[in-house]
């Protein structure tokens, strides 16, 4: 028995792993599709240098339980393609074009983007084998960062919790980590339900005014290829300061692990909900209920794009996508503080229950639990 290719199966997949290698265009890539019981996968294709067959399988694992949490019918997959994501258009077109044709039977995938590709990359996919979402609004796709998607979805989710906390978003005090597509989109529909940014930073520094920062003014800031911290009204300081800031919503919207052991005591907030994937190591989560301070877990709190990106494949129009955003994460926030507080857990358990479940009870009605899906999947 090989046992070391079976190092990852577990009673919810993988149901496979593919290597794919074309030495004449030096490709090297690994699809994991984990599990299908919901529905045919989506994850996206994530190009790097240091790219690993463990972390294709940890993130198609991921995207099994996002997409669960998120009430998709759609299972978790991954790509992983080795290379340098800022090689040569032409280049990468065409090692994106090789990957997409040697995946061409693979079905139970569809294509999306992550790190190291995007909207263009994947109409060079649509070209090459069409089953991808997250195209160039020119070829029907919903552009999810230029809508604002997860900020939308995550303005739905703070709005939910802040009941939890029993305080109003109407004057609430906002910081948000991080200013890119997630952060300035949420800030901005937060401010459209009354609250008040109160401090915003992003990689190069940190700004704060207790009266309120112009979100309008910052996004416009940004588009300039400035940074927040040049905001001309409120005080500025390092990056890192932004933790410490007293509000009532706190909004990781910038990069892993930025809250740990050792500074997640200088938080002064009531909710954080969270929009960067993972941006609180698990220990420091576990202190957050003692200090205090309710959270929504990032998966379910920033399916929004995932859920866009889904029903651009189903054919649905801009708003219908953000309606359903709307739905599914104020209900899925709702449901999983509901289960938090009843059963006494943490809100990332309840949220792990919960789509652990829903993956079950999808599995409970297939014949090969796992698969089984017949020949018109799609
Ligand atoms: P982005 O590149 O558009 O924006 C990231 C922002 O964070 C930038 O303004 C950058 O300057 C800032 N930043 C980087 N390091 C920082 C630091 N140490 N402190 C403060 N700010 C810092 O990226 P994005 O698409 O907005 O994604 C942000 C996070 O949300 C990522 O973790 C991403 O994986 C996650 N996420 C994104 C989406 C999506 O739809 N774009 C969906 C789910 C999760």
């Amino acid at each position: 028995m090989p046992d070391n290719l079976f190092r990852f199966a577990d009673k919810f997949g993988p149901l496979k792993i593919i290597h794919v290698h074309e030495p004449s265009i030096n490709l090297k890539a690994v699809l994991v599709i984990d599990n299908v019981a919901k529905g045919p996968s989506i994850g996206g294709v994530r190009m790097a240098l240091d790219v690993s067959t463990e972390e294709c399988f940890r993130l198609a694992r991921a995207m099994t339980m996002k997409n669960a949490a998120a009430g998709l019918p759609h299972g978790g997959g991954k790509v992983v393609v080795y290379g340098d994501a800022k090689m040569p258009k032409q280049q990468k077109s065409l090692l994106l074009r090789g990957l997409a044709s040697a995946l061409r039977n693979e079905d139970s995938y569809i294509f999306a983007p992550d790190m190291g590709t995007d909207e263009e990359c994947m109409a060079w996919i649509r070209d090459e084998i069409g089953r991808v979402v997250a195209l160039p609004r020119e070829l029907g796709g919903i552009p999810l960062d230029e809508i604002g998607a997860t900020g939308w979805g995550l303005s739905h989710a703070t709005d939910v919790a802040a009941s939890h906390c029993n305080f109003e978003l109407e004057g609430a005090r906002l910081v948000i980590q991080g200013f890119g597509a997630v952060g300035k989109n949420t800030a901005r529909f937060l401010a459209k339900k009354g609250a008040v940014l109160v401090a915003a930073s992003d990689s190069r520094g940190m700004i704060k005014n207790h009266s309120g920062l112009n979100v309008n003014e910052l996004i416009q800031l940004k588009l300039q290829g400035k940074s927040v911290a040049d905001y001309p009204d409120g005080e500025r300081f390092e990056r890192e300061a932004i933790i410490g800031v007293e509000c009532d919503i706190w909004i990781p919207a910038a990069r892993p692990d930025v809250i740990n052991i050792d500074n997640v005591g200088h938080l002064r907030t009531k909710l954080i909900v969270q929009g960067a994937n993972i941006p609180i190591t698990h220990e420091a989560e576990a202190m957050l209920s003692k200090q205090g301070i309710l959270y929504v877990p990032d998966f379910i709190a920033n399916a929004g794009g995932v859920i866009c990106a889904a029903m651009e494949y189903h054919g649905a129009n801009e708003s219908a996508a953000l309606a359903t955003i709307t739905e599914k994460v104020k209900r899925n926030t709702e449901l999983v503080l509901t289960r938090a507080k009843e059963k006494n857990i943490e809100p990332r358990q309840a949220a792990i229950e919960m789509a652990t479940e829903r993956v079950q009870k999808a599995m409970s009605f297939r014949r090969f639990s796992t698969f089984s899906m017949g020949p018109k999947f799609i």
